[in-house]
């Protein structure tokens, strides 16, 4: 990748004031809690683990000012000081001019679905989110995905593979018109792509598209400042503007948006819907009240929205998003030199491994990625997560499994908690796993939630 930014390596911005001891156990003792956990990493214990790359949800470690900030809590039921902080930085970095809390991203896309949705429109998208496509669903929407096809192609290192195909927009507009479509729902740093950005140049085309046919655009802002690194990086004219300059040209060209504030903005907890239109934005903060809370808080505590507040701030610094992407980048070309297949070019939030490729010999129907993920924190107690036909779930009319193009195991890497000796030993880890790999067999699964299953599925070895 182009280093247009600075010459100096990716280099923590900050030291380390506090450690949190971890357990070191053995072997034999993660078989043990392998199988208690139903080979679901989800359902294994945290102390079990030693380097837990299940998520970067919540689990970003908070500067010295955010923890300040957290003694600043006025913890008032009505217009805690701490929300006016919180609406300053959404309007100051982000653009939006309102904000109504929320306890984290899903409650924000329960109220957007809520008061834009009626039953039978349909949500384009840049690939599906887990909880983002349920919500829609449950307001009676169906999402179609319009992502580019190099988003679906493992082999693909089209640098922007978070762009939209305006092409099957379109056709979803002709089919359906225009008044079946309240919103494109946009997501930066599309997760489910791995990481993967859309272009500046993409977003502004949707802009022009989406106001010529009256249609809103929703943004998923979740990673948006890891999206604007890449446009930084790689996009024609964005080498000399700033994170936070991106960030906010990029969320000026939407009408608003969903935030899960605990990954990009290095809180534990939180979210937020961001919204411009006031009418919208009467009804958001009428319905917050139902399910969330007073307007002023939504689900945070006031100490939460200044610690949120903070961490904005810090998340659209160049400096921080150099060293966040930079060790990500590392981890992946480390295991690129043990020959592990991973998604490329190498996301913003972690490392996606093919498992289709990597355990070739187990049919998708036995959850290779599962499994994948259930002997990588056998080896050596790093804990990541399935991607895969777990996630996917099951099509609504047919009961039938969905078996999508990509079945992988996210190796997430919280932001500011792990150090490159850490990145070492994962990717030992994994390189292991990788030279063993054709004796590792398939599993079956012998308990299925109703909802979002990967949570809480269990499996048995065959
Ligand atoms: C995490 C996430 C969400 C949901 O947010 P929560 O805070 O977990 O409820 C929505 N979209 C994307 C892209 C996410 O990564």
């Amino acid at each position: 990748m182009k280093q247009s930014f600075r010459k100096h390596s990716w280099a923590e911005p900050y030291k380390i004031k506090m450690v949190e001891l971890l357990d070191m156990n053995e072997r034999e003792d993660r078989e043990n809690f392998l199988r208690e956990a139903g080979y679901n990493t989800f359902l294994l214990k945290s102390k079990d683990v030693y380097i837990d790359l299940l998520t970067d949800s919540g689990t970003s470690a908070m500067s010295d000012r955010q923890w300040s900030g957290l003694m600043m809590g006025d913890e008032a039921y009505a217009g805690s000081r701490n929300f006016y902080h919180l609406e300053d930085a959404v309007r100051k970095f982000y653009s939006y001019k309102h904000v109504v809390p929320t306890h984290q991203g899903r409650g924000a896309e329960h109220i957007i679905s809520q008061i834009m949705i009626k039953p039978g429109d349909i949500i384009p998208g840049n690939m599906y989110f887990t909880t983002t496509k349920l919500h829609q669903e449950l307001a009676g929407g169906i999402f179609k995905d319009v992502i580019i096809d190099e988003a679906h192609d493992s082999e693909s290192e089209f640098p922007f593979k978070g762009n939209i195909d305006l092409d099957k927009l379109d056709a979803l507009v002709k089919t359906y018109g225009a008044e079946k479509i309240p919103y494109v729902a946009m997501a930066t740093s599309v997760n489910m792509a791995g990481g993967q950005p859309i272009s500046m140049s993409n977003l502004k085309a949707l802009r022009t598209y989406t106001q010529k046919h009256g249609i809103k655009i929703i943004h998923d802002m979740t990673r948006v400042a890891e999206n604007a690194w890449f446009i930084k990086q790689g996009e024609e004219g964005y080498a000399d503007k700033s994170v936070a300059e991106i960030v906010y040209e990029i969320c000026s060209l939407t009408d608003g948006a969903t935030m899960s504030s605990k990954k990009d903005a290095m809180v534990n907890i939180g979210g937020f819907l961001a919204i411009n239109d006031d009418d919208l934005f009467d009804e958001a903060r009428n319905m917050v009240v139902v399910y969330e809370g007073l307007h002023t808080y939504g689900g945070m505590a006031g100490r939460d929205m200044e610690a949120l507040a903070i961490g904005i701030e810090e998340s659209v610094s160049d400096n921080h998003m150099h060293a966040r992407i930079g060790q990500v980048q590392y981890l992946g070309e480390q295991l690129l030199r043990y020959g592990v297949p991973i998604i490329k070019p190498i996301g913003g939030h972690g490392i996606f491994i093919d498992a289709k490729k990597f355990l070739a010999h187990i049919p998708q129907a036995q959850f290779p990625a599962q499994r994948l993920a259930a002997e990588i924190y056998l080896d050596a107690g790093v804990r990541t997560m399935e991607r895969g036909i777990v996630s996917a779930g099951r099509n609504k009319e047919s009961g039938e499994h969905n078996f999508p193009k990509l079945e992988l195991v996210r190796v997430t890497i919280p932001r500011r908690v792990y150090t490159q000796a850490h990145m070492d030993v994962i990717a030992e880890s994994i390189g292991n796993v990788y030279s063993y790999r054709h004796e590792i067999k398939g599993m079956k699964m012998i308990y299925e939630p109703k909802y979002l299953r990967f949570f809480q599925a269990r499996f048995e070895l065959l």
